[in-house]
């Protein structure tokens, strides 16, 4: 039965060693077989041609390789960015994004089914927390796209873990992703080139800092005071915006890497004279990057996007009279609902 067989995309280099050496192979086949999952991305093990039948016979008796059931493929007619809607092996959904940008092909994937953080005005959180991501989920969704993208000669530059879930409350499995997906007997994706997005778990910061992967953060801010943070992003009553401080400082002091800020723009919730003033403020003590994101309207509830002028009003002030590095985020794909983090609207097919 294939669900008491070894899922081969879970096991760093070593467990794999490990397990190809105690079905009577060689050391060396394991990095072998490392290289056909990771660098290579063979969908069988029986693809692995330089194995012998024998070695793949038994590897495919004990262990094979899990796949994504690609249920839904949409394209935007405007900007040519893609929604992908995965079925996993228990019928949960999760969906993944890529964004093309010139040259630049980023993929946005998902770390959990739902999100437990359930922030006021997120379409994955107001649809709950099912459970974390495999590992062999999280690299499938990179899998499986560029598989797609080779066929056509091209290939994914930048990962961004920005899509379902809160990729620091699943650690474990996206530690052990970020370090396979930028090994170099894997995709070798620089680590530079892989950003998470949080809603600004500390301990997940620490982590990162402790295991020195100094990969991108992009930190979901959307409000510079507990009491309004409190309200949108409810996990801030646990790391409250002090503490989310002084780690940040910490990691960029350590990583030397630029911090990316997401703040969305919600109409007379968080973009005030004064609200755009303590933003500037608190923005001012880092090498950072602001991204705002006007509201997307996308759950029942009494929020609203800002009028164009107010939006305006607020990105001026910050960019002329701070001098923030500020941009007002390109919606890319908002005919097929691609946002990331607005994912899983329509598709839900549970
Ligand atoms: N959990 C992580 C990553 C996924 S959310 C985090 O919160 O950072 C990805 C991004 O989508 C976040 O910046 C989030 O704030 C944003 N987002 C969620 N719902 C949105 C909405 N309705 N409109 C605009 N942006 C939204
Ligand atoms: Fe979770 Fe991010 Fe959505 Fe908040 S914005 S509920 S942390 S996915």
């Amino acid at each position: 039965m294939e669900n008491l067989k070894k899922e081969l995309l879970n096991l760093n280099e070593k467990e794999l060693t490990d397990l190809v050496v105690s079905l009577g192979m060689k050391k060396f086949n394991g990095k072998q077989i490392y290289g056909w999952l990771h660098s290579k991305i063979a969908r069988n093990v029986h693809d692995m041609t330089n194995l012998s039948l024998k070695s793949r016979e038994v590897l495919a008796e004990h262990a094979y390789i899990p796949l994504l059931n690609l249920l839904n493929h949409q394209v935007s007619k405007k900007d040519g960015t893609e929604k992908f809607l995965f079925g996993l092996q228990d019928g949960n959904t999760i969906e993944t994004v890529l964004l093309k940008h010139k040259e630049r092909i980023t993929i946005c994937i998902s770390s959990q089914v739902g999100c437990p953080v359930k922030c006021a005005f997120c379409a994955t959180g107001a649809s709950g927390f099912e459970r974390n991501l495999d590992v062999h989920e999280i690299l499938n969704q990179v899998y499986t796209v560029e598989r797609r993208l080779r066929n056509k000669g091209e290939t994914i530059n930048n990962i961004v873990f920005m899509g379902m879930g809160e990729p620091f409350l699943n650690i474990e499995n996206l530690i052990k992703s970020i370090r396979i997906l930028s090994d170099e007997n894997g995709l070798n994706i620089s680590k530079r080139k892989i950003t998470v997005s949080t809603s600004g778990i500390v301990t997940g910061i620490e982590r990162l800092l402790e295991e020195k992967l100094p990969v991108g953060l992009a930190i979901s801010l959307h409000a510079v005071d507990n009491e309004k943070r409190n309200m949108l992003v409810p996990i801030n009553k646990k790391y409250p915006l002090e503490d989310l401080f002084s780690t940040l400082v910490q990691y960029q002091r350590a990583t030397n890497r630029r911090i990316t800020f997401e703040y969305i723009l919600i109409k007379e919730v968080n973009v005030s004279q004064g609200d755009a003033e303590v933003l500037a403020n608190f923005i001012h003590s880092f090498d950072h990057a602001l991204n705002l994101i006007p509201y997307n309207p996308v759950l029942d509830n009494e929020f609203e996007r800002p009028s164009q002028k107010k939006i305006e009003k607020f990105y001026n002030y910050l960019k002329n009279d701070r001098k923030v590095n500020v941009i007002i985020r390109g919606e890319k794909g908002t005919d097929i609902d691609g946002a990331c983090g607005q994912l899983r609207r329509r598709n839900v097919t549970k």
